[in-house]
Order: C-alpha cells, then sequence, then structure tokens
C-alpha cells in the first residue's frame, strides 16, 4: 500500500479502542459504597496501597493501572497507592517472587507500619503460575511472606482486585481474611 493511501485511511479511519467493561453500573456503585463504608469502618481514612511487582509479566499491572482510569477511579473509593510503603496499610504483590526481588519484597514489607496486610494478585503471585518452575523463581508470595489475601486469575479484573481489597476490609480481623477472592 502506497504511503499517501495508507495516511489517508489513518486520518479516515475510526480510532481503534476496546469496548466498555460490561461491569453494571449499579453494581459497581453498590461495590463502591460498601468498600467506602468498610474503609471509614476500619480505619477512619482511605486506604493505602502500595504496589511491588516480584516479577510479573505485567498483564497484572495493566489491571491494576486501569482502577485509575475514569471508569473505576479508584480513589473516590477510598482507596489509593503511595509511593512508600511506610504510608502503606497493604502491599499488593503481582508476579512469581524471583531470587532478584526477594529481598526488595521483605525490605518493603518491614518498611511498613503495622497493622498490615499482604495481598498476592495472580495464579503467578498465588503459586509462580507458569513461572514455578523456573530456576530465577523462588514461587508464590507465600514462600517469602505471611498473605492475608489471594486474588485469583491471569489476570484478575478490575472488578475482582476491588471485590478482594472488600473482602480484606470486612474480614474480622487482618489474619483472619479470607484466604481467596476473585
Ligand atoms: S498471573 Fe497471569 S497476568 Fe499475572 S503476572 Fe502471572 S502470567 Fe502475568
Amino acid at each position: 500500500m502506497s504511503m499517501p493511501k495508507l495516511l489517508f485511511e489513518g486520518l479516515a479511519r475510526a480510532p481503534l479502542t476496546e469496548p466498555r467493561p460490561t461491569l453494571d453500573d449499579q453494581e459497581l456503585a453498590e461495590l463502591a459504597r460498601r468498600l467506602d463504608t468498610a474503609t471509614r469502618r476500619r480505619l477512619g481514612r482511605s486506604l493505602s496501597i502500595r504496589h511491588v511487582d516480584a516479577g510479573s509479566c505485567n498483564g497484572c499491572e495493566l489491571e491494576i493501572h486501569a482502577l485509575n482510569n475514569a471508569f473505576y477511579d479508584l480513589e473516590r473509593l477510598g482507596l489509593r497507592f503511595v509511593a512508600s510503603p511506610r504510608h502503606a496499610d497493604v502491599l499488593l504483590v503481582t508476579g512469581v517472587v524471583t531470587h532478584n526481588m526477594r529481598e526488595a519484597l521483605g525490605r518493603t514489607h518491614v518498611a511498613m507500619p503495622g497493622p498490615k496486610w499482604v495481598v498476592a494478585v495472580g495464579s503467578c503471585a498465588l503459586g509462580g503460575g507458569m513461572f514455578a518452575e523456573s530456576y530465577a523463581c523462588v514461587g508464590g508470595v507465600e514462600e517469602v511472606l505471611p498473605v492475608d489475601l489471594h486474588i485469583r486469575g491471569c489476570p484478575p479484573t478490575p472488578t475482582a482486585l476491588l471485590q478482594g481489597l472488600l473482602a480484606l476490609l470486612e474480614a474480622p480481623s487482618p489474619r483472619a481474611s479470607p484466604g481467596a477472592a476473585g
């Protein structure tokens, strides 16, 4: 195809976008209401999350990043990502834990003030997933840290992430939280 024709088609064609999630607006509104109530009751403020990629393929990160888009708009739900573990309530870990990331993950956990939760996101964080047999990997997050909640999926959807965090906040105490969600 000639360059002018290619340019013309590029200008004339509608942009390629994915369809909006099929999640019911009412369902998301109800999830938002419950999250807001749970964070206020549990903490009296927003829930602060420190995310660490311990060896992910980045598929889980794409879904986590979607939580910040205009559709999910995470901060209106009383949740926010923070840059420092010293400000975090939740350590959100994605990916199988690689030998290279093991120490950094442990140090991040130590730097967090208590009480603190560890949430393992995705199949890789649960048991190593497709990378479990690799020489470069330690295994799932539980090999390194005490995990309060697993959010299953490869990758889990933004809604599954929100439902998992809600389960964590609604559990009677941190260590009594459900072992798996999503
Ligand atoms: S669970 Fe799936 S999407 Fe997430 S890091 Fe593993 S392979 Fe990637």
